[in-house]
This record gives C-alpha cells, structure tokens and sequence, in this order.
C-alpha cells in the first residue's frame, strides 16, 4: 500500500506538469496574428503576408507587394 502512495507522489507532479504544459500555451499565450486574412492595404489575400504593428499597436498584415509601404509608413514588424 505504501508502494502505491509513493508512486502516487512521484506521478502527481508529472502529471501536473504535463497538464500545465499543454494547457499553458493555449491560455497565456497571446494570439499574435490578427483574424483577417488579407493585406491591409491593398485588401488581397496572399501566402506570405507580414505581420506588422501599426500605429496603435495593433497587429496587421502586409503583403509583398505593400511591404514597401508599410515601411514608409514606419510600421514595427512583429517578430
Ligand atoms: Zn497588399
């Protein structure tokens, strides 16, 4: 009985460790990546698009072909 009680306190912080992890990212980590899906400027939806920080902070996304425009703008790329 005891054998049971010990493994019992070897597995619990495993586990607890185990459940943190894979509950942790999807609760604290912030979603970095706006919903929309095209270009903020040019409105087109392409496969490479930027995120970028706009004025107020907020994330956008940038196409190729606006790249250009939102560096003009002095617009943060996320990294
Ligand atoms: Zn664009």
């Amino acid at each position: 009985m005891t054998e049971l009680i010990i493994i019992l306190l070897i597995l619990l912080p495993i586990i607890t460790a185990i459940i943190l992890f894979y509950v942790k990212p999807a609760t604290l980590k912030p979603v970095r990546l706006p919903r929309q899906k095209g270009c903020t400027f040019c409105k087109k939806k392409q496969k490479n698009m930027v995120p970028y920080y706009n004025d107020h902070g907020s994330s956008i996304l940038v196409c190729t072909l606006c790249l250009e425009y939102a560096e003009r703008r002095a617009y943060r790329r996320q990294r």
